[in-house]
């Protein structure tokens, strides 16, 4: 028998080893095979795609060195997350300590119960090589405790058997870095959706995890959402997902990739073989499943059709684009739709959903001062680093792009006798820009592009909807776009209780007010966000938030009363004159029997 030849190594190859679980370190190689004789340069990521934030990653490397042949090789840091070796001739590797102690989807992290990583924060890019092959040797940690870990990621295996520690490679370094991994005694559950396999996995301890029913949830929305952008073939674009999910005491959260996603939830969060209800899952079961298929819809939607500017993206700075809306609103808007159309959840449920989604965009005057379009490009230094006056000064292109998403789809249906939909639109968007982007990184969608691609697909003209609600900031006239299809839009708020309009918090001295609302009555009479109240008339507010509306509740709207508030550590004098609440309570109904939005159907 001869023996089996070594699998080539590629020319840009990382090993990665979880050295430290205490110390939360990974220890990572790269050896560079041809590297530029004039010095190589070499850069971490700024940014993780799909999370539009500089979080300037590098931050967390503790020691880096460089060597050839044995010999150090000088490095030279040129800015905060770029290095240069000094020149020469043959393979360089470079050694660095990645320190990885972010519990988020974002960043990496590690210890004795697991651990997780995204390449952004810990596979340096080889500048000039971006597009050569790379493989990575995932190595099992030495501590006793990872005997029993396994590996799952939807990178290929180059070596590796399935979920074990071992090589894995891409195809180049935008792929190595869109497939995150975790390692870990995890739970692992695998369904086919059409012919394709799905892992689930699960990190973190849940008792009597009913994994049966997350899996036939998860394949119902799964082929719902393949059948919906390839009706004819149901062929999903990738030969693998991997669900991977962090369950702890309370968290949310997820990130999106090409054949995975990474989420974060609360254990309450997944259903339980124990006290089973037969029916629609419960608030936190439906909240979870929403997630899941948020970000089961960008595998298509922003991660193969996406903007101009992401193709390919500039991870060292930021990566303007105006069309977030398109990519994280539409995808709100179809996440829920597709818990209808995969017969999770009944209309009833959904109108409740979206009623909740409307009352967020009118809550805030943010909504009246910035358009989606803006809120899109400024994501990177505003949406994403939300303050207490945010709800006064900014808009979600989330929520507010998914109502949009909403409106065009209620408007082409109603304009074209119910012969085309916004599906239409999004098939179009899938067969010119997303169905051909991988292997190599294709081309995006501009904002023109998008705009006149809505006309030609629908043969009307929308402009006047791009104008006032895209890159206007009018509030939607949803009940009047509702009307036709027999749905009750209403608005039924409470305007005679008695109410500061601000958002209050825990504090141990009384009610913190996290925001305040603009032209509300805490506004009006010259409180402010942080303003810890202590009394109300003269008698003392608790530290439960419900304290203040129950101590209101004896008021009538017009009613002057003093308010004692804490700003720092100054006591402070209010008079408020009480304002009718204007928190609106949205509700949707079907007014008429039997006339359902086809968009249910
Ligand atoms: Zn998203």
């Amino acid at each position: 028998m001869k023996k089996p030849s070594q699998k080539k190594q590629s020319a840009i190859f990382y090993t990665i080893v979880p050295r430290d679980l205490a110390g939360h370190l990974f220890n990572v190689t790269l050896t560079v095979a041809n590297p530029d004789p004039d010095g190589q340069t070499f850069a971490l990521p700024a940014w993780i795609p799909g999370s539009y934030m500089i979080r300037e990653f590098a931050r967390n490397i503790v020691r880096i060195r460089a060597e050839r042949a044995g010999a150090a090789v000088a490095l030279t840091k040129l800015d905060k997350h770029t290095w240069r070796a000094a020149p020469g001739a043959g393979a360089l590797t470079l050694h660095y300590e990645v320190y990885a102690w972010d519990l988020s989807v974002r960043a990496a992290h590690l210890d004795q119960t697991h651990g997780f990583f995204n390449g952004t924060s810990v596979f340096l890019r080889v500048v000039g090589q971006e597009a050569t092959a790379h493989q990575v040797d995932i190595q099992r940690p030495a501590d006793a405790a990872a005997r029993t870990w396994r590996v799952a990621t939807s990178m290929k295996e180059a070596g590796a058997k399935r979920y074990g520690f071992g090589t894995y490679g891409a195809a180049n370094y935008d792929e190595l870095i869109d497939h995150p991994v975790e390692m870990g005694n995890f739970e692992l559950a695998t369904f086919e959706a059409h012919g394709i396999p799905h892992d689930i996995v699960i990190t973190g301890r849940v008792p009597n995890l009913d994994m049966a029913r997350l899996q036939a949830d998860l394949k119902a929305i799964c082929e719902t959402q393949i059948a919906f952008f390839e009706p004819l073939t149901k062929r999903a674009p990738l030969e693998r997902y991997v669900f991977m999910t962090m369950a702890v005491g309370d968290g949310y959260g997820g990130l999106e990739h090409r054949a995975s996603t990474a989420l974060i939830c609360a254990r309450a969060d997944l259903p339980t073989t124990a006290n089973q209800k037969p029916g629609e899952p419960g608030e936190g079961y439906l909240q979870f499943l929403g997630l899941c298929s948020h970000e089961y819809f960008h595998t298509w939607n922003v991660k193969r059709i996406k903007p101009a500017v992401f193709a390919p993206y500039d991870l060292q700075v930021e990566n303007y684009t105006p069309l977030l809306w398109l990519f994280e609103g539409f995808t709100s808007y179809y996440d829920d739709l597709m818990l209808v159309r995969a017969g999770i959840i009944g209309e009833t449920t959904y109108f409740k959903l979206q009623a909740k989604t409307v009352c967020g965009v009118l809550r805030g005057s943010g909504r009246l001062k910035q358009s989606v379009a803006e809120s899109s490009f400024d994501a990177w230094s505003k949406y994403y680093r939300q303050d207490e006056n945010s709800p006064n000064a900014i808009i979600s292109y989330y929520t507010k792009g998914s109502l949009i998403a909403l409106a065009f789809d209620l408007t082409i249906r109603a304009k074209t006798g119910g012969a085309k939909s916004l599906d239409d639109v999004m098939l179009a968007l899938w067969e010119r820009y997303g169905r051909d982007f991988y292997p190599s990184v294709g081309r995006g969608v501009t904002e023109h592009e998008v705009e006149a691609l809505f006309d030609e697909v629908s043969g009307l003209k929308l402009r006047n909807l791009f104008e006032r609600y895209v890159r206007g900031v009018e509030d939607l006239p949803l009940a009047k776009l509702y009307a036709p299809f027999g749905v009750k839009l209403a608005d039924e708020r409470k305007t005679g209780k008695a109410s500061l309009d601000a958002g209050i918090g825990r504090d141990p001295l009384g009610a913190k007010l996290t925001q305040v609302h603009e032209g509300g009555a805490a506004h009006l009479a010259g409180l402010s966000a942080l303003d810890v109240v202590i009394a109300i008339d003269g008698l003392r507010v608790n530290g439960n938030p419900s304290n203040v509306d129950a101590l209101l509740a004896r008021y009538r709207v017009g009613d002057r009363v003093p308010v004692h508030a804490f700003r720092r550590d100054e006591l402070m004098a209010f008079d408020v004159t009480l304002q009718g609440d204007r928190v609106p309570v949205i509700t949707l109904s079907q007014a008429v029997a039997g006339r359902k939005p086809a968009a249910l159907k």
